[in-house]
């Protein structure tokens, strides 16, 4: 895993399913984007089905709402994006994810 290298395809942003939000990445999220927590959590964020936490919210495509579909694919929040999307897919991943990730291949 040390050798993968992701080449942007925005592939992971796609995916469906939670993309986790914590009170810390929420206020520095909110701060990046001129916002108070509360107005962030409102417009940007759902409660995960388990209601223990928050998740941020998708597009009508489906896709993760900070996602930029441009080419290279690129996040709004980049410098502030959760862990969970840091973490893809080192620390986490999905059966088959291998397929859908570009940097897959260089395992
Ligand atoms: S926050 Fe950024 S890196 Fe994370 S899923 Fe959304 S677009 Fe992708
Ligand atoms: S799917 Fe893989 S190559 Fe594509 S953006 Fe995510 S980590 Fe990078």
């Amino acid at each position: 895993m040390a050798e993968f290298r992701c080449r942007r395809c925005g592939n992971c942003c796609r995916w469906p399913g939670h993309v986790h939000v914590t009170d810390r990445e929420v206020d520095a999220i909110a701060a990046m984007l001129g916002m108070s927590p509360e107005d962030f959590i409102e417009k940007y964020t759902r409660l995960t089905e388990d209601r223990r936490g928050l998740s941020l919210i998708e597009n009508e495509l489906g896709h993760c709402i900070f996602l930029e579909n441009t080419e290279p694919a690129t996040c709004r929040i980049d410098e502030n994006k959760p862990q969970q999307c840091r973490d893809f897919p080192a620390r986490w991943n999905f059966p088959g994810w291998e397929k859908e990730c570009a940097g897959g291949g260089e395992m």
